[in-house]
């Protein structure tokens, strides 16, 4: 259920409508819009009985939301979600600054992952070493890529190959960005270390693996750091924005989904990057969508395809596996671009984006 709010509904209006759905025993979502608030029911079993809100001063109407899915869908929230990322706390500017200057570069302060643009994280698929990292965060910074990727918890397929550095390589990520100003995006695994990963990222990623796990989702809906949430390897559309639900119904609305190809039949490549899904993911949720080509395909040759295919696709951003060695890397050398590749792939996203109406980010 949904409560639209007159558009000149007052504060104690809203709080008072609020105050009411807690009273039934339910959880409000209160997600104000731009002309109007709207305040989202979830926590019924069966129907609400609409007639007690519906009488409420500043109300204008109810409308039932028929997806099972609720605070993810477009229903609920007609305007696409643009998530920001807070950049630069690791400078200690003050509130008001909008700009972070770095030596010779200037940068927007903050990170916006939605309408509009198409963000870019890229970086190793795990953290090896500290030199490894910081050199990755400064070739990013220094090609206007303000959010890095490196997974310090690595799910592997088998248990005797690298399981990544744990809480070493948190602590190696949080140097990186204290000292390049760059934003951390890294894999949580576990509940056991959701502390630990939310202290060290600025978006924590939910893997494949886990988009089904369900404490673990309650847990990232508790935390305030945006999510990025792929999709399940055999997970519909549907599968997915109830796993999205599940972190927004905790109350953390800042999701990020993520597609990063499904299994399938073929074998030519290492999954089939589903870009078909963009369109009806974007037409039944506001949340903004990305594309994890490197996975998708599993091979460094086919990444820059299907980069570009998935920002014409609609895509809001792309996750890229990028290595400063990737030959000899830990994990995921295959598919894994040079950072002379990703220079490339940079160029040719930039000269797409523009008449898509997109910058990159
Ligand atoms: C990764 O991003 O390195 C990763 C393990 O991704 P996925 O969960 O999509 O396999
Ligand atoms: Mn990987």
């Amino acid at each position: 259920m949904l409560v639209v709010m007159q558009t000149h509904a007052t504060p104690d209006e809203i709080d008072h409508v609020v105050d009411a759905i807690r009273a039934m025993n339910l959880t409000p979502h209160p997600m104000p819009g731009a002309t109007r608030t709207a305040i989202g029911i979830t926590g019924n079993i069966g129907a609400v009985d609409s007639r007690t809100l519906e009488v409420l001063p500043g109300v204008s109407e109810l409308i039932r939301v028929t997806k099972p899915f609720k605070l993810a869908s477009r229903e609920m929230h007609e305007a696409d979600t643009l998530v920001a990322i807070p950049m630069g706390q690791a400078f200690q500017l003050d509130a008001e600054a909008s700009h972070v200057r770095l030596e010779s570069l200037t940068y927007e302060k903050n990170v916006t992952i939605g309408p509009g643009t198409c963000t870019m994280i890229a970086g190793p698929c795990s953290v090896e070493n500290e030199a490894m990292i910081l050199r990755t965060a400064e070739f990013m910074m220094e090609n206007g890529v303000r959010l890095m990727r490196a997974g310090a918890f690595k799910p592997r397929t088998s248990p005797y190959s690298f399981q990544g550095t744990g809480l070493e390589g948190l602590k190696i990520l949080a140097r990186a960005r204290q000292k390049t100003g760059i934003g951390i995006v890294t894999e949580l695994l576990d509940t056991d270390n959701a502390e630990a990963v939310e202290d060290a990222t600025d978006i924590i990623q939910i893997g494949t693996r886990n988009m089904q796990n369900f404490a673990l989702l309650k847990r990232v809906g508790m935390m305030k750091k945006p999510v990025l949430l792929k999709r399940g390897m055999s997970a519909t559309l549907e599968d997915w924005l109830m796993a999205a639900e599940y972190i927004m119904a905790g109350g953390n609305y800042n999701v990020i989904l993520c597609e990063r190809g499904i299994r399938s039949f073929s074998d030519h490549s290492r999954n089939t990057l589903d870009l078909s899904v963009i369109p009806p993911a974007k037409k039944l949720s506001h949340l903004p969508v990305m594309v994890d080509p490197s996975h998708g395909v599993g091979k460094r040759e086919f990444v820059p395809q299907m980069a570009l295919a998935a920002l014409a696709a609609g895509a809001d951003g792309l996750l890229l596996e990028v290595h400063p060695d990737p030959d000899h890397a830990a994990s995921d050398g295959a598919q894994s671009l040079s950072f002379d590749g990703f220079k490339k792939l940079l160029e040719s996203l930039r000269k797409l984006a523009e008449p898509l109406g997109k910058r990159l980010n």
